[in-house]
């Protein structure tokens, strides 16, 4: 059964974008557009076997989607990847210690997500 992958991104162009190039790959994928919505579905019984999530979104912030998720029953362990910029240090660290697994620095090529997704993949 093909391996689920949740995007969480307030940008529909990068949901998009990550979308199809894990779709390439095989993966199934259900979309985001804040971590309101996100953390609604995984409430409702979603059970991803990642996340990739954008920082900066409306209603909840990345962070706040992380530990959010890190607080809900059996969702402890399943890897979180933040989308970041170069310029983000102070949120990368916020986001580790929140409970994400890695970051992907923003721009990055299809061929760079997809490293990262498959070294993270349990
Ligand atoms: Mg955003």
């Amino acid at each position: 059964m093909a391996k689920t992958i949740l995007i969480v991104d307030d940008a529909q162009t990068m949901r998009q974008m990550v979308g199809f190039t894990l779709k390439s790959r095989g993966y199934s994928v259900v979309e985001a557009c804040d971590g309101k919505e996100a953390l609604e579905k995984l409430k409702n019984g979603l059970n991803p076997d990642m996340i990739i999530t954008d920082l900066n979104m409306p209603e909840m912030d990345g962070i706040s989607f992380i530990k959010a998720v890190r607080g809900l029953t059996g969702k402890r362990y399943i890897p979180i990847l933040m989308l970041t910029t170069e310029s983000m240090e102070e949120k990368k660290r916020e986001g580790q210690a929140a409970g994400a697994t890695g970051w992907i620095v923003k721009p990055f090529t299809p061929e760079q997500l997809l490293k990262v997704v498959d070294m993270v993949m349990p």
